[in-house]
């Protein structure tokens, strides 16, 4: 199996990069994000709970947030492998996933960060707040406590990779279809 982790900071492009990765590698996605939001909508006893950490661009507790994807990972046989977008976003979740995983002896193949500035990050997360109505994409300052949020809780998870030789950095600034270019190099490189 081909398990990806696809890494980065809010805005840094891993929902619109993980849509290109499916396709070309018919890989499953995950994205935390996603499936909160749905809960949301949903109006479910989670959503309820998450809504709260979301809107002030907390994350999520760790124990919510693993148990969902418990869940997802359970129902979903017969796949050639996933993409998990915006999880895990703390240690503690990278280690639940590593023995999840382990469980199916399918470990992660490789964690590929995206590395954007950030002021590039704030810019493209209020023109994404303009379009898609996601209010925690419409303050600066929610933004920038994201972006702290990410500088505290999940940037050590690229040392947590990396000491397990599953680290790859990619540039993430530029052209939509160069990154892809550039992230479709590494995945054919993992997946060999
Ligand atoms: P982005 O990465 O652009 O901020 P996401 O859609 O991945 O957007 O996440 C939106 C929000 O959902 C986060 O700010 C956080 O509150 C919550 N969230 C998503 N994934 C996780 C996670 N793995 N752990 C905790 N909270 C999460």
């Amino acid at each position: 199996m081909l398990n990806i982790v696809l890494f980065g900071p809010p805005g840094a492009g891993k929902g619109t990069q993980a849509e290109f990765l499916i396709e070309t590698f018919g890989l499953n996605h995950l994205s935390t994000g996603d499936l909160l939001r749905s809960e949301i909508a949903a109006g479910t006893q989670l959503g309820i709970e998450a809504q709260n950490y979301m809107e002030k661009g907390e994350l999520v507790p760790d124990s919510v947030v693993i148990g969902m994807i418990k869940n997802k990972l359970a129902l979903s046989n017969n796949t050639k492998g996933f993409i998990f977008d915006g999880f895990p976003r703390t240690v503690e979740q990278a280690k639940v996933l590593d023995n999840l995983l382990n469980e199916n002896k399918t470990p992660i193949s490789g964690m590929l960060n995206l590395e954007v500035e950030k002021q590039e990050l704030i810019c493209r997360l209020l023109s994404r707040g303009k379009i898609s109505g996601r209010t925690d994409d419409q303050s600066q300052s929610i933004i920038e406590n994201r972006i702290n949020v990410y500088n505290e809780k999940t940037f050590p998870l690229i040392q947590y990779y990396s000491q397990q030789n599953k680290y790859y950095g990619i540039n993430g600034m530029g052209v939509i279809t160069e990154i892809a270019e550039r992230l479709k190099e590494v995945v054919e490189k993992i997946d060999n």
